[in-house]
C-alpha cells in the first residue's frame, strides 16, 4: 500500500500529525499496535493553553464534556507542609482526561480526516527502497503487510524498546526512570486542586481529579532507580 505519509503510534503526537496533513490533501496510513481504548501511563492532564488545538482539531467540545473538572490551584506536598497557588486561569483552567478516551477522541478525529487506520498493527521494520520508506508491519495472526511513503513519522513515544531505528536501542537507557500510575476512589483531595507530591529518593508525584462518572483521582509520577 502506497502513501504519501505513514506515521506510526496513535498517541497525541501521531493523532495530530495525522489530522493536519490529512487536511492539507495528504494521504495517511496511522498505524497503532494497541487496541483503543487503552490505559496509559499518564498524569492525563491537559493545560488550558491546549484547548486551542483540541479546538482546532475538532475536539474539544467532546473533551469539555468528558474530562474532569477545572483545575484552578496547585499545591506542592512535602512532608506535612503544604504550599498552595491559585493557577493562572488567563487562558481559562486546565482539566484532566483518561488518554483512554482522550486517545481515541483523537484517533476517531484522524479516521473523520480520511485517515487510513492500521490497528492494531505493530512496525517492525524500516527500510529505504528507491527513495522510499518501506515500513512492514506486524497485522496479528502470523500476518504482515509492507506500508510504502517517500515520509514516515515515528510517533510512537520514546519509552517502549522497538525494533525500528528510531526506536529505543538494546542497551540505551531510560536514565534509570520508572514512571507509574493509579487511580485512586474516595480521596479527600479537593476537586479543584493539583497536589504534587515530593517523597525522598528523586521520586515526584503528581493527582488530578477525573471526571465526575469515575469518583477518583488519578496519580501518577516518576521515580529514579538506584543504578
Ligand atoms: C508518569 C508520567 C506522567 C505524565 N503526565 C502528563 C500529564 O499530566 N499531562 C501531559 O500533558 N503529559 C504528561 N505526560 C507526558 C505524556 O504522557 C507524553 O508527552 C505523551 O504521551 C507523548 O505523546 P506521544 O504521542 O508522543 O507518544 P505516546 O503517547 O507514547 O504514544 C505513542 C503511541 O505509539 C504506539 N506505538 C509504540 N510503538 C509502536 C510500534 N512499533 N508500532 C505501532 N505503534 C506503536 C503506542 O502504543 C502509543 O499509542 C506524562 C508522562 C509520564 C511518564
Amino acid at each position: 500500500m502506497t502513501h504519501d505519509v505513514i506515521i506510526v503510534g496513535a498517541g497525541p503526537a501521531g493523532s495530530t500529525a495525522a489530522i493536519e496533513l490529512a487536511r492539507q490533501g495528504r494521504s495517511v496510513a496511522l498505524v497503532e499496535k494497541d487496541e483503543f481504548p487503552r490505559r496509559k501511563v499518564c498524569g492525563e492532564y491537559m493545560s488550558a493553553t491546549n484547548i486551542p488545538v483540541l479546538q482546532r482539531l475538532g475536539v474539544a467540545e467532546a473533551w469539555r464534556d468528558r474530562a474532569g473538572p477545572e483545575i484552578r490551584k496547585v499545591a506542592l506536598f512535602a512532608g506535612q507542609r503544604i504550599v498552595s497557588a491559585p493557577m493562572p486561569g488567563r487562558d481559562g483552567f486546565g482539566r484532566a482526561l483518561g488518554r483512554d478516551v482522550h486517545d481515541t477522541l483523537l484517533r476517531d478525529a484522524a479516521g473523520r480526516e480520511g485517515v487510513e487506520l492500521y490497528q492494531p498493527c505493530r512496525a517492525v521494520a524500516l527500510c529505504r527502497v528507491r527513495g522510499r520508506h518501506e515500513l512492514t508491519i506486524d497485522t496479528g495472526s502470523g500476518g504482515s503487510m509492507t506500508l510504502s511513503a517517500p515520509v514516515v513519522i515515528a510517533a510512537h513515544g520514546s519509552w517502549e524498546r522497538n525494533t525500528l531505528p528510531t526506536g529505543l536501542q538494546k542497551g540505551s537507557g531510560t536514565n534509570g526512570l520508572l514512571g507509574f500510575k493509579a487511580h485512586f476512589r474516595g480521596a479527600s483531595l479537593a476537586r479543584d486542586t493539583m497536589p504534587l507530591l515530593a517523597f525522598p529518593g528523586d521520586m515526584a508525584a503528581s493527582c488530578g481529579p477525573m471526571p465526575d462518572g469515575c469518583p477518583c483521582h488519578a496519580a501518577s509520577g516518576a521515580r529514579r532507580l538506584p543504578r
